[in-house]
């Protein structure tokens, strides 16, 4: 039995944990980690398949705020960032029979067939439309108010799927969009919120957040890797199973198992960044009230499938991906393309291909045989991305996850509200993670920045 003092100590060491972990190691901090998995990374896995690099969670990151840019300057050339080539701009929705581009300039805005003419014409009025006075206004209603229900169905809706695997009926866009929530809200539209905002003076600092989006290369998990070895492995210890958490006079007393064998610690600050279904376990303390209110959160079930062609025989698509409607009533959410936008990760004359199944639009995909599963993808190859029906897939890996991405529904200010209590109510506790503060790797990032600043 082991029983020692720590300054801080991490819950998870997925992008959130390993990224606190890191920026406190980078301010002098004594920081350990405490992971129940036998792996460093959380959902940041790549897997090297006979030439193709595939992630089973995600692909890419945007570098959204200056603090993912200061990461890779921390890190230097521990792990190599790689911004998307240019074919990332081209973003594509499915519709009919076809990917069509989504319109990057004023032609492709007027001559696209993805919206309808009438929506087109009314979104020149998009300025003059009255603010909504609905804090709780999904972002479906928004979008049909303010713009119309061809860009809610063509645009909106395939983004929603392809970010949150989510059904924009059902998420409030304070908490699931809140930069769109906040134009609408500050200006009184979205066009002449983005023109203003565009047009305030940024500092050199302001200007490291772009809209570019990134990965590493090798894969996302040399990302992770890199920071766990800055952060060092004495100070990363995995397979602690069971962690339950209790206040003390000076701090808190971490139970915890290693192999079935007891362990204690005590520290002075505690973070933790796993999901909000593990919380009532690892916070025995708090009233069951409250807790209910943290861990309704709900959980869209997820199936990513890497596919690999070895040679494509010249089927080119040259874009980021394609993402697919409900309206369109097809099985998959949307396919990305990897090797498209980074180096290496196909074979020389091959593609990698990310395939999203389920989601709440079909959570009950999740369930699926791996046979019924590969008999989607490989007849969405051939259908969608125009395959001869001769081409079978090389490499076609399966990942699913019960509990991919968290939804950001109505019940969220509960939540946020609870946090805030107990945050308050046991100082040196923080309850971190993307059941708040966004679920992209850039919003994990600025998250852990800005507990790493305020401890
Ligand atoms: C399929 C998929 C695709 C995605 N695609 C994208 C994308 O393209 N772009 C993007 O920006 N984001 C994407 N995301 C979201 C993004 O990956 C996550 O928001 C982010 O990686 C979460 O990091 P985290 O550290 O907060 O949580 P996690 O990665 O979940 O890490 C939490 C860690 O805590 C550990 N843990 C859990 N419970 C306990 C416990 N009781 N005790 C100890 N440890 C515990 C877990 O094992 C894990 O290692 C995707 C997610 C999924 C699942």
């Amino acid at each position: 039995m082991m029983d020692n003092t720590h300054d801080i100590v991490i819950i998870g060491a997925g992008l959130t944990g390993l990224t606190t972990a890191f920026a406190l190691r980078n301010k002098n901090r004594n920081v350990t980690i405490l992971e129940s998995d036998n792996k460093i990374g959380g959902q940041i896995q790549s897997h090297h398949v006979n030439g193709f690099v595939f992630e089973s969670g995600p692909n890419t990151g945007v570098v959204k705020y200056p603090e993912v840019m200061d990461l890779f300057h921390s890190l230097n050339d521990s792990c190599k960032l790689e911004i998307a080539q240019a074919s990332a701009k081209r973003r594509l929705i499915w519709k009919g029979s076809k990917f069509h581009e989504l319109p990057s300039g004023l032609l492709s805005a007027i001559t696209t067939p993805l919206f309808t003419t009438y929506d087109k014409l009314r979104i020149l009025t998009e300025p003059f439309r009255a603010k909504g006075n609905n804090p709780d206004e999904s972002v479906a209603e928004l979008t049909k108010r303010r713009l119309g229900s061809s860009y809610l169905d063509y645009a909106v809706d395939p983004f929603l799927a392809g970010v949150y695997a989510a059904n924009p009926t059902m998420l409030p866009t304070k908490y699931a969009l809140p930069k769109l929530y906040d134009l609408e809200q500050d200006y009184g539209s979205f066009i002449l919120g983005a023109i203003k905002k565009a047009r305030q003076p940024k500092t050199d600092r302001d200007k490291t957040a772009t809209k570019e989006v990134f990965s590493t290369h090798g894969g996302l998990s040399s990302l992770t890797s890199a920071m766990a070895d800055k952060i060092g492995s004495d100070n990363i210890l995995l397979n602690a199973k069971s962690i339950s958490i209790t206040p003390s006079a000076d701090g808190f007393n971490i139970n915890y198992t290693v192999n079935g064998e007891q362990q204690n610690i005590k520290c002075n600050k505690v973070v933790t960044t796993c999901g909000a279904y593990a919380l009532s376990t690892l916070l025995p303390f708090v009233d069951s009230d409250i807790m209910q209110t943290i861990t309704n959160l709900k959980y869209a079930p997820v199936i990513q499938v890497g596919v690999g062609i070895a040679d494509t025989k010249g089927v080119c698509h040259s874009a980021f991906g394609g993402l697919v409607p409900s309206k369109e009533k097809r099985d998959v959410l949307g396919i990305l393309f990897p090797s498209d936008c980074f180096a290496e990760r196909a074979p020389k004359r091959g593609a990698a291909y990310a395939f999203f199944i389920g989601g709440m639009r079909h959570p009950e995909m999740i369930k699926l045989s791996d046979e019924e599963i590969k008999r989607h993808v490989i007849d969405d190859l051939h259908s969608m991305m125009k395959y001869p029906a001769k081409t079978q897939p090389d490499e076609i890996e399966i990942y699913r996850h019960d509990k991919a991405i968290p939804q950001y529904e109505s019940s969220t200010g509960a939540r946020l509200k609870s946090i805030d209590l107990l945050q308050q109510k046991y100082p040196g506790l923080v309850i971190a993670g993307n059941l708040r503060d966004g679920i992209g790797m850039g919003d994990r990032i600025k998250q852990a920045y800005d507990i790493a600043a305020s401890m």
